[in-house]
């Protein structure tokens, strides 16, 4: 016999040995696991007791937003931008935080009902001849309970992330930071403390203009150039220190959308200071 054909036989051997004990490894297995789900007295218990309970399902509010300018990436912090998130809808959010407390409430007697029901190992199955290895048994009993046991979310919490990127949009840094519920209550308060348009507290305010102020990327920035063909939108000259400013400032409620973004030159920008209109 030649040398390649010996080692075909010995590949295809070990195939077939391979196969066959995983095959009868997941047969053993699946025949214990059939005992106990069809068996097992506690397992009946538990499904009795799971569909007493219906926990709140809590969606996922983490956030995420990404900067193309180093400057404004570093000017705003994960909270800022989870604040500006919150004075837009903090409706959401409050609605997370009070089916969280909801399923803490229900879990903690969902817990104590799990515990009160556990059976004596006597009378742990409903037939009397059992399988012969009684710790793989166990073992298996074990885990099935594992799998039916609830996992409501009891703790709420927001992942908010910023990402720098290169203006082409390839990676270059990032930062997150995670805000519980007791946080989270405490921004809302902060965020609903409002009189008329105005935020009662300074570092609300100050977190939502750094945020709408980082909104000109600088993508945006040369869209804005473009449009108004790198000319001062007052005095027209073509400059090389072209700003953009935005028409309604930012602090008198103005957004930082296209149309309320103009291409001014530095001196004019600078005596145009935070009024409207320039005269
Ligand atoms: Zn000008």
């Amino acid at each position: 016999m030649s040398l390649g054909i010996i080692i075909l036989v010995v590949i295809l051997a070990t195939i077939a040995v391979v196969v066959s004990i995983s095959v009868s490894v997941f047969v053993y297995n699946k025949k214990y696991r059939d005992f106990v789900l069809n068996h097992c007295e506690s397992i009946k218990q538990f499904q009795l007791i799971n569909a007493k309970y219906n926990f709140n399902v809590v969606p996922n509010m983490d956030m995420t937003n990404t900067y193309d300018n180093e400057n404004i990436y570093g000017d705003i912090s994960c909270m800022d931008y989870l604040i500006y998130q919150l004075a837009y809808n903090y409706r959401k959010v409050e609605s997370c935080l009070d089916a969280t407390y909801a399923n803490q409430s229900l879990y903690s007697e969902y817990k104590k009902e799990f515990k009160e029901s556990v059976i004596p190992l006597t009378k742990h199955y409903d037939v009397n001849e059992l399988p012969r290895n009684i710790n793989k048994l166990e073992k298996v009993e074990k885990n099935e309970l594992k799998k039916m046991l609830k996992n409501p979310i009891t703790d709420f919490s927001i992942t908010v992330k910023l990402v720098l990127t290169q203006i082409n949009g390839v990676y270059r840094h990032s930062k997150y930071d995670v805000f519980y519920s007791d946080k989270l209550e405490e921004l809302i308060e902060d965020v609903k403390d409002k009189r008329g348009k105005y935020y009662e507290r300074q570092y609300i305010w100050d977190a939502i203009c750094r945020v709408e102020r980082g909104k000109v990327t600088n993508r945006m920035r040369f869209f804005i150039y473009e449009r108004d063909g790198y000319r001062c939108q007052i005095c027209g000259r073509r400059t090389d220190d072209l700003e953009i400013d935005h028409i309604i400032p930012i602090s008198r409620g103005g957004k930082s959308t296209p149309d309320n973004l103009q291409t001014l030159c530095h001196r004019c920008n600078y005596r145009k200071g935070s009024n409207i209109i320039y005269r």
